[in-house]
């Protein structure tokens, strides 16, 4: 992985880490245009990566084992990951951008 994979909008997450990260990266990619509310400033940006990655605690495993790949799991972690973006455009810790 680069560094810059890592960013979305110019927002960098590489120090925020976690083994679903990248996954996390790859659906906020692809759902943040389904949220046309969302105002993808970096402190948004940033709130939905680390609400993501901290609703995923039933899909932490040993470290040795491999996320399992299965359309439960997967379909979860884009629920999640759609939760959280809805919850951050609904409730943004800054004052609404007009
Ligand atoms: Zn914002």
């Amino acid at each position: 992985m680069t560094k810059e994979e890592y960013s979305i909008k110019g927002v960098s997450l590489y120090e925020i880490r976690n083994r679903f990260e990248i996954i996390v990266i790859r659906l906020m990619k692809q759902f943040i245009p389904q949220f046309p509310e969302f105002d993808s400033c970096p402190v948004c940006i940033e709130d939905v990566y680390a609400l993501a990655l901290s609703r995923m605690p039933s899909i932490y495993m040993k470290k040795t084992q491999d996320i399992p790949d299965n359309k439960l799991v997967n379909e979860s972690i884009e629920e999640i990951v759609k939760y959280a973006i809805f919850q951050v455009m609904s409730n943004p810790k800054h004052e609404k951008i007009a």
